[in-house]
């Protein structure tokens, strides 16, 4: 599946806010936000002083673009979930914030084993990571209830993830939706996330009304 491959403090930029795509960088002096908190570009700096209250169409697009950004999904794909949480029973935008939360580089990364989302998306693409004892390669892999995903036994024992069980109380906890046993480097659904589960500042009816124009 493609993804994005250009600067992605750029997009934080654009955005207007950290978006914390970088892992570590994102808490340091160095991120971009904080060193340059003005649009990129040529006329970025004059753009900043136009920043404000744009259409309801303006808002719906940027609400849209940053929750895509935060996932790292490009359009086609994004649009691809939109029509599926459009179909589940529901509230749409909190279905949809269900789908791209249940993507497997993101479990991943809410298990704490990645720095980032993109992070996450490579140790999965490397083949790290199974689902239900069967390795599985594909980021984009939807978990469901019951799914155990685990580090895989033949990746255990690399320095990368002897560093992560050990600085692991550093680490955010799992959120509720997720059961983590670090000594088996090993991750259960325990149930689908639901809206209270997402604490990214995200207003999702925003995209709904962006789609559904
Ligand atoms: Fe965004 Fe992180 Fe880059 Fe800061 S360091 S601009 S939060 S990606």
């Amino acid at each position: 599946m493609a993804r994005y491959t250009g600067p992605v403090c750029k997009l934080c930029r654009r955005e207007g806010e950290k978006l914390y795509l970088k892992g570590a960088r994102c808490l340091s002096p160095k991120c971009s936000v904080e060193r340059r908190s003005y649009p990129p570009g040529q006329h970025g700096k004059d753009a900043q002083f136009r920043r404000g209250r744009g259409s309801d169409y303006a808002l719906q697009l940027r609400e849209k673009q940053k929750a895509r950004r935060i996932y790292g999904i490009l359009e086609r794909q994004f649009r691809r979930y939109f029509r599926e949480a459009l179909n589940r029973p529901g509230l749409t935008g909190s279905n949809l914030l269900s789908i791209l939360e249940s993507r497997l580089d993101n479990v991943v990364y809410r298990l704490g084993w990645a720095d980032s989302r993109n992070h996450a998306r490579q140790l999965v693409q490397h083949g790290h990571i199974s689902v239900n004892d069967r390795r599985t390669n594909i980021p984009s892999y939807l978990v469901r209830e019951g799914d155990v995903i685990s580090v895989r036994s033949g990746s255990r024992n690399r320095q990368y993830f002897k560093e992560i069980r050990a600085y692991m109380d550093d680490r955010p906890p799992a959120p509720e939706w997720l059961s983590i046993d670090m000594a088996a480097m090993t991750g259960s659904v325990m149930r689908m996330p639901e809206r209270r589960d997402v604490d990214i500042s995200l207003n999702e009816q925003l995209i709904v009304e962006y789609y559904s124009r």
